[in-house]
């Protein structure tokens, strides 16, 4: 959204998971994010969501929450691992594979994800709901009006080149970034680039236990790819002006 708003200039290259400028859900992420922002904040009185609310002190709503939620996953006995998929998405669970991370990453997720309030849900659900396209909460309001209404017109002409990344089985963000990707590639074929990893999902990509191998010599090439051109380009200026 920055380089789309070129808020943000200078920039070589830019990696980008998941989603970027056009955010796609489940059908049943959709549902959750229309309804349960309302359900907790207005009938319950809970402003934010935590994974870790399973190791709260004594007797709390969010305690209950949490195993109301590990009820409907049993495939693993993490709590924190169960309020993730519901905070995130859709699957059991919806961030990851199993199989793709080590057992103390798993077993941390509490910690490396932490607590969300529902300003997030409401604002990707006013974006699934309008056009489908990345553009602010308040486009009217303060600072924001300076900001693209339409992200995705705005990033027609990004000079920076992206890697538009997702795992196959992305169960947070679908196909968003692939769709970017491709109307990106629309207006100017080969500039940015996608990969899609196999057996991977949203966050397994950088949490893995096997990302050296599977995931980042690919990022690496594409830093490198672009670092190089950018040096290619610089030397040429330097000649012309010569
Ligand atoms: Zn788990």
């Amino acid at each position: 959204m920055a380089l789309a708003a070129k808020t943000v200039t200078g920039i070589t290259s830019c990696i980008s998971n998941s989603i970027a400028l056009t955010p796609r859900l489940h059908n049943w992420s959709e549902f959750k994010i229309t309804y349960v922002p309302t359900i907790l904040e207005g009938l319950l009185d809970i402003p934010y969501v935590s994974p870790l609310w399973s190791e709260s002190p004594g007797f709390s709503r969010g305690k209950m929450l949490s195993k109301l939620v590990s009820l409907f996953h049993r495939e693993c006995d993490v709590p924190a691992c169960h309020m993730l998929s519901m905070m995130w998405g859709t699957g059991w669970p919806a961030l990851y594979h199993h199989k793709n991370l080590h057992e103390v990453t798993h077993r941390r997720g509490g910690d490396l994800y932490g607590g969300t309030m529902m300003s997030y849900h409401r604002h990707v659900a006013k974006m699934v709901k309008g056009n489908g396209d990345a553009s602010p909460m308040f486009p009217e309001d303060g600072p924001y009006k300076q900001l693209p209404k339409n992200y995705m017109r705005a990033a027609k002409d990004i000079e920076t080149p992206v890697l538009f990344m997702t795992g196959k089985d992305n169960k947070v963000f679908t196909n968003s970034n692939i769709v970017c990707y491709e109307k990106l590639n629309q207006e100017r074929p080969g500039f940015h680039q996608l990969h899609v990893f196999p057996e991977y999902g949203h966050q397994d990509v950088f949490m893995g236990k096997d990302n050296d191998k599977d995931i980042f010599p690919r990022l690496l090439n594409f830093l490198e790819e672009k670092r190089d051109a950018a040096i290619i380009l610089m030397e040429e200026s330097v000649l012309t002006n010569v």
